[in-house]
């Protein structure tokens, strides 16, 4: 595998066909991601199963990530016009005779000089008053309104909650095994917490990604990224609720974050926008592109280039190609060996609330070790020849350790859990395998990870490769073991 960073691609009515879906898992996608806040349920199904199904004709553990509408408000319907400069205009139910008809939710929020921010922040109002149920608001910068357009509030402390539509689309991502589940408009950790219980209570456990796109939120990064398995910077909210100018900063401090914590970051939207029409980026693109990646994302999303654009699969081979191209120049720098003093020392993960993922609840101790043999073959790899860093991981927590070092060799997780293996395509530079059979022994582990790697052609009889486990098996512990190893027939 030459690329480390991973692609997260959206799909929509240009991607759900076979032959453009096969494409783009050939071309490199490693997670595909539904927006629940377009089609229907059998639209998504659909397109869950074909991934599946191709993704098994290819070999390849595809991601499926569901991403929840969330707390997203939107107008209601009204006749469309254009709000001009210092007018004023009036929100309140649409029962009543109002400009701008919303939601009663909305309006309790709202206070004299709280901004109200339509359709991605082109139009923005003030507000004046509230009486009764009605809201008096002044347009600050005017422009055209319609129908079910966006509204952000970037000044009220809107609650997180859990939509009777988010209920309804947890349980399909259950049905369906999602591998993912990104909740949308998160304020802090505590919304994390009551979005997994509703997954559990649906039934399953699924890992969640937080996204990042609320003002609140930026002042909650850390608990945020503690309390969830992912972190999106999602770039398309957040360029609205905070500055504009603000939001290249917190891409580096939310990533920052997430390398700290050990868990994967996905920077989205916008990445490569106006490829939806032409065939080329633009030069600023392809900057943004390679800036993520020296900002160290694990993941890029693509959204409306994948799902709605002329070019998807184009998109997602240019996206490779600049990334491997950043890469390859951020290898020859030697600045990685601070990066390596200074997460091993400053953030042990029990310092900060490290958590296996949402099915195992190890003691700290051992995710103390398990950093300290993480950190210990990075090391390894550096000072002599190491063709792999092979994890053999139950849930995924060994990989991710390795992964935040970032290390210049290959990072193979083997696994027994397909789901593991499929998780693990939101790391990066992991590339998963899954083992077919059962592991009772030290020994058989070895001999398995010598048989996988062969026959994926990741090493050669002879190759140093360097093996983290958890030892004795039978009682699956976290990694507490590295074996250098030279790989046998
Ligand atoms: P969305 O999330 O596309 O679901 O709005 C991404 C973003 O806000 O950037
Ligand atoms: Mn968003």
């Amino acid at each position: 595998m030459k690329r480390r960073a991973k692609i997260v691609a959206t799909l929509g009515p240009k991607s759900n066909q076979t032959a453009v879906l096969r494409r783009l898992l050939k071309v490199g996608v490693d997670v595909c991601r539904l927006n629940l806040s377009h089609g229907d349920h059998d639209w998504h199904r659909d397109a869950i199963r074909k991934v599946r199904k191709l993704a098994g004709e290819q070999n390849r553990q595809t991601a499926v990530l569901i991403d929840l509408m969330g707390p997203r408000y939107r107008l209601g319907t009204l006749e469309p016009r254009r709000l001009r400069k210092g007018e004023t205009v009036t929100l309140g139910d649409k029962r009543e005779r109002v400009d701008l008809p919303v939601k009663k939710a909305i309006l309790t929020q709202l206070h004299p000089r709280d901004r109200v921010l339509l359709d991605n922040g082109l139009v923005e109002l003030r507000v004046v008053r509230r009486r009764g149920g009605r809201v008096t608001a002044k347009v600050v910068s005017g422009g055209p309104v319609a129908s079910h357009k966006g509204i952000n509030l970037p000044d009220s402390a809107l609650p997180f909650t859990i939509s009777r539509k988010d209920h309804a689309d947890i349980e399909l991502a259950v049905a369906e095994s999602a591998d993912y589940i990104a909740a949308s408009y998160v304020g802090q950790a505590r919304d994390i917490h009551s979005l997994r219980r509703a997954v559990r209570k649906a039934g399953a456990e699924i890992p969640i990604v937080a996204k990042l796109e609320r003002g609140q939120a930026i002042e909650h990064v850390d608990e945020i990224v503690v309390a969830a398995d992912a972190v999106m910077v999602a770039r398309g909210d957040l360029g609205v609720e905070v500055p504009l100018h603000r939001v290249p900063v917190l891409q580096k401090l939310i990533i920052d974050s997430g390398r700290r914590h050990g868990k994967p970051v996905i920077v989205a939207t916008q990445m490569l926008e106006s490829m939806m029409e032409r065939p080329r980026p633009t030069r600023a693109e392809s900057s943004d592109v390679a800036n993520a990646v020296f900002d160290g994302a694990d993941a890029l999303m693509l959204s409306g280039e994948t799902a709605a654009g002329d070019y998807p699969v184009e998109a997602v081979r240019t996206m490779a190609r600049i990334v491997e191209e950043a890469e390859s120049y951020a290898r020859q720098r030697p600045h990685q060996d601070t990066t390596l003093a200074t997460l091993a020392q400053s953030d042990l993960p029990h310092r900060i609330g490290f958590r296996d993922g949402p099915a195992s609840t190890p003691e700290t101790k051992g995710h103390e070790i398990a950093d300290v043999v993480a950190a210990s073959a990075v090391f390894a790899a550096r000072n002599m020849p190491v063709r792999q860093i092979v994890a053999f991981s139950q849930g995924g927590f060994t990989a991710r350790l390795i992964a935040r070092y970032r290390p210049g060799a290959p990072i193979a997780v083997l696994t027994t859990a397909p789901a593991v293996a499929r998780r693990m395509q939101l790391v990066w530079g992991v590339r998963p395998l899954v083992l077919a059979d059962d592991v009772r022994t030290h020994e058989d582990v070895v001999h398995l990870i010598d048989r996988e790697l062969l026959s994926a052609r990741l090493a050669r009889v002879g190759d140093a490769i360097l093996i983290l486990m958890g030892h004795p098996i039978a009682e699956r512990p976290l990694t507490n073991l590295m074996r250098i190893h030279r790989v046998r027939k």
